[in-house]
């Protein structure tokens, strides 16, 4: 990463951001608009277009035109593949760009966001455009004079609506395979982070996506999210974000047209260490890297750190000297590990975690306070709380933000039942070198993704998806495609 072309491109001014729909740069029906705060300083960076009911609505009759005149689902493979992979070649091409302007809008510390969103964005996006002139129907073994043929079908207007924390990278969780599979889409990015996937978008458009194919509408979740959530010319939903948001979106697809609606919402992941870890001092650091990275605000985080009580002292003390390594500041420096907070309002949901958790018995061992406030920008230090039973709040609930709490255990089934006792099911992860210890875990913690001696794998070859309400469905591998495509089968008689 080079300091001084990142300086460079921080000192440019950053241009008012409209919708994108039907192939045009459109400001809001009603001409609002709302500013977006960096949380680098606090300061306006640009604003957005506040979208209306009226904007999303024109934004869904552009997806459904698109799709009933088949200007892409009826193109051939070759022809969608060609530009599903010039897309992620401009995305590429204009990596930094795209990881400098996000970071402003959303705090991430550079070397992060570099490679998590553009670069992550770039290889979802041409991993499902390589996959889609592979993936064929099937004809079924029925009766000798009759074809049983099963056709995949793309399933027809897809509503995305994408949290903060990655918006370029869970915005390609979901672009990618509903493009490929010949879908069109309405976008609805966050309130807090939506220039860089705005601006993504757009390079869509230039890689040759016909207008109409790719809409996106900018604004607040509860005007525009749900005038989409409650649409009847949406298909289905894929959501990534919070529970609370998760559940309207099933109570909005109840009401309308009983749209599929797909769900990656929050995680509480355990983090379990065993006296038997391959290498404790590893662990340690991957203890506080599977947190702090991206102040916390990541959904697989290990926010609970489960440590075998006859190392607790120790480990505890490794992990506070890992963390405490960690430099927190400008996320626009090269140096920086960890960046900023999203929001003032999350650094002070933060906070009040921290207060409970110390209210319930638990003692801060590092951090808990805000820190550079003289930057004006929202900056925590990375906080670990121990003392944290499995009742606890810092147990039950999804703080989102850099606080990691530690519970004692002291046998293999102690470990499983603390890991299994919330209503979350995202990650987890376990370090030990006991093969069968490592496999029972895997086997026993209720997760969609499971780590052993590692934190924090990321590769789009394997599905990323929670249980319990960590959400359904799966972002990630070929499996996400199950998602954007309806089966449709075709009796034949011969
Ligand atoms: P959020 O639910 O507040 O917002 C997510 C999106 O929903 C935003 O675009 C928002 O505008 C929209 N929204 C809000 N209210 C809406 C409504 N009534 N109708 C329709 N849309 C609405 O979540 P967030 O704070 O942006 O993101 C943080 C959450 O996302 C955390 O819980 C985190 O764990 C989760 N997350 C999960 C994964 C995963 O893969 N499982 C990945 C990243 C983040």
């Amino acid at each position: 990463m080079d300091q001084t072309k990142i300086d460079a491109l921080r000192a440019q001014p950053v241009p008012d951001f409209l919708h994108l729909i039907d192939g045009k740069h459109v400001p809001a029906s009603d001409g609002g608009t709302m500013n977006i705060l960096s949380p680098i300083d606090g300061q306006v960076l640009t604003t957005v277009a506040k979208g209306t009911a009226a904007d999303m609505e024109a934004a869904i009759a552009s997806a459904r035109a698109a799709f009933e005149d088949r200007r892409w689902a009826g193109q051939s493979p070759a022809a969608r593949k060609k530009v599903l992979l010039k897309w992620a070649d401009l995305i590429e091409a204009n990596a930094l760009e795209l990881a400098v302007l996000g970071v402003r809008d959303n705090g991430t510390e550079i070397g992060m966001a570099l490679k998590a969103e553009p670069g992550s964005a770039a290889s979802t996006i041409r991993y499902y455009a390589e996959a889609l002139d592979k993936i064929y129907g099937e004809i079924a073994p029925t009766a000798s004079d009759i074809l049983g043929m099963v056709h995949k079908e793309p399933v027809g207007v897809v509503g995305a609506i994408i949290p903060w924390n990655f918006p370029m990278m869970i915005g390609a969780w979901k672009l990618g395979p509903a493009l490929a599979m010949g879908n069109s889409v309405v976008l609805k990015p966050s309130e807090t982070a939506s220039l860089s996937l705005m601006k993504m978008c757009d390079l869509a458009l230039e890689a040759g996506l016909p207008p109409g194919v790719l809409n996106a509408v900018t604004g607040e979740g509860k005007v525009v999210g749900e005038v989409m959530g409650l649409s009847m010319d949406v298909d289905v939903l894929v959501f990534t974000g919070s529970g609370a948001t998760g559940r309207r979106l099933m109570e909005y697809a109840a009401r309308s047209n009983m749209k599929r609606v797909y769900l990656e919402l929050g995680g509480k992941s355990p983090h379990i260490i065993f006296a038997d870890a391959p290498n404790l001092d590893e662990a340690a650091k991957a203890a506080a890297g599977g947190i702090f990275r991206n102040s916390g605000q990541v959904c697989v985080a290990g926010s609970r750190l489960l440590v075998e009580a006859s190392i607790h002292d120790d480990f505890v003390a490794a992990v506070v000297k890992a963390t405490e390594a960690m430099r927190v500041g400008d996320p626009l420096k090269v140096d920086t590990t960890i960046g900023a907070v999203n929001s003032e309002i999350q650094l002070a949901q933060n906070l009040g975690f921290v207060e409970t958790a110390q209210a319930e018995g638990g003692q801060v061992v590092t951090g808990g306070n805000r820190i550079l406030q003289d930057t004006g920008g929202y900056y925590m230090a990375p906080t670990i709380v121990t003392g944290i039973t499995p009742g606890a709040t810092l147990t039950q609930k999804e703080v989102f933000g850099p606080v990691l709490g530690v519970t004692p255990f002291s046998s293999d089934d102690e470990a499983v039942q603390i890991a299994n006792a919330t209503v979350y099911g995202l990650a987890g992860g376990v370090w030990t070198t006991n093969l069968s210890r490592a496999h029972r875990m895997v086997r026993d913690v209720r997760t969609g993704v499971m780590h052993v001696n590692t934190y924090g794998g990321a590769d789009g070859t394997v599905p990323l998806g929670g249980v319990g309400q960590s959400g359904n469905g799966s972002d990630k591998s070929l499996h996400a495609i199950e998602k954007y495509i309806n089966l449709k089968t075709a009796w034949i008689k011969l």
